[in-house]
């Protein structure tokens, strides 16, 4: 009992201390690849991921995200600890991202989403970049059916025919830009369209993107910059355990506005599934947009991951709870501007 008594007075001290510690950061990316338009910002330039590294490798301490859920239930400290976490599962986590993972013996982990493993189609936000922001040409009128109410968008002339010229001079516009800046009627549609879409069913978003399909004329197509791993290349991913899989939904809902057993089915079956694929345990999740209540974070409890990252910017605390850890998320930097940003984050910021 006494000694019961004193290991948790050790544990107590040890995080009061750890509380005045600078703390830990995990960080957000999504993707390691060059592609022409990147509404979302989506994308770090491979040599500028190789650049990061070189700084965590220099100046912190890189762990995996397990090390650090691990080190917060020891009462441990976490200070200048950095862990890599990717979104979403794009296939350049692979064959961008890995190898120079591998270069600098760094660990990262990959969530993700189950349903695109074997979907021939692009997450619906780059289907959505594809039909609308890429040169071509497209009708000038668009009419959308969308929850019994009528949408309708003239493009007009310039933005229905729109030239390699005007794409070239657009092509690094992105959706937080202030909406009156929007460049063309393409780019104030792809808007429009991306907070229509985001606030539909599944069903009914698959719909839609039918429609815009062939209402585009465009063919059916998934852009080998723009997709997803395959079932296969998540086993590669992880084998040789450098990279943890995480898991990251089903369908990449936003888990607030579905019920309990929706919630329920997310966790649990993009979970199973990618546990049946490589063989192991699946123990990290991340809310797909960040999105959760107190109760999804109870189901990621329930289900059996260990730990949940949300989207909640700021740095790992001796405190911070497993099921809500929170990530800073990193842009297309380089070096010097990451390690100001880490520095910024660290000492100043949150
Ligand atoms: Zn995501």
């Amino acid at each position: 009992m006494r000694i019961r008594e004193l290991g948790r007075a050790k544990l107590v001290a040890k995080r009061i201390i750890n509380r005045f510690a600078p703390g830990g950061i995990i960080l957000l990316y999504h993707r390691v690849a060059s592609v022409p338009s990147d509404p979302f910002k989506l994308c770090v330039k491979p040599h500028h991921f190789a650049q990061h590294l070189e700084v965590l490798k220099q100046h912190y301490q890189p762990v995996s995200l397990q090390q650090i859920a691990q080190a917060l239930k020891d009462g441990n400290s976490v200070n200048r600890w950095v862990a890599i976490t990717f979104d979403d599962g794009y296939a350049d986590n692979l064959y961008n991202a890995k190898p120079l993972l591998e270069k600098y013996d760094i660990p990262a982990t990959v969530f993700v989403t189950t349903a695109n493993l074997e979907n021939e189609q692009e997450f619906w936000w780059d289907e959505l970049d594809r039909l609308l922001l890429q040169p071509g040409t497209l009708p000038k009128t668009l009419s959308l059916s969308i929850n019994g109410n009528t949408y309708k968008w003239d493009l007009g002339e310039a933005a229905a025919n729109y030239s390699e010229e005007a794409f070239e001079r657009n092509r690094t516009w992105t959706w937080y830009a202030p909406e009156n800046t929007d460049p063309s009627e393409r780019h104030h549609l792809y808007r429009k369209l991306y907070q229509l879409l985001d606030s539909v069913s599944i069903p009914e978003r698959q719909k839609l993107l039918g429609e815009l399909l062939v209402w585009s004329g465009k063919e059916s197509f998934r852009r080998s910059t723009h997709r997803s791993l395959f079932p296969a290349e998540v086993y590669t991913l992880q084998e040789d355990s450098l990279v943890e899989v995480g898991a990251h939904t089903v369908n990449h809902p936003f888990l607030s506005k579905l019920s309990v057993t929706k919630q329920q089915y997310e966790l649990q079956q993009s979970k199973t599934c990618l546990e049946q694929l490589i063989g192991r345990p699946v123990s990290s999740f991340a809310y797909p947009h960040g999105d959760y209540t107190a109760q999804t974070a109870a189901i990621a409890c329930e289900v059996g991951f260990t730990c949940a990252c949300s989207t909640v910017p700021n740095k790992v605390r001796s405190n911070s709870n497993f099921f809500q850890l929170p990530r800073l998320e990193v842009q297309d930097w380089n070096g010097e501007e990451f390690a100001k940003q880490l520095t910024k984050w660290l000492y100043f910021e949150t």
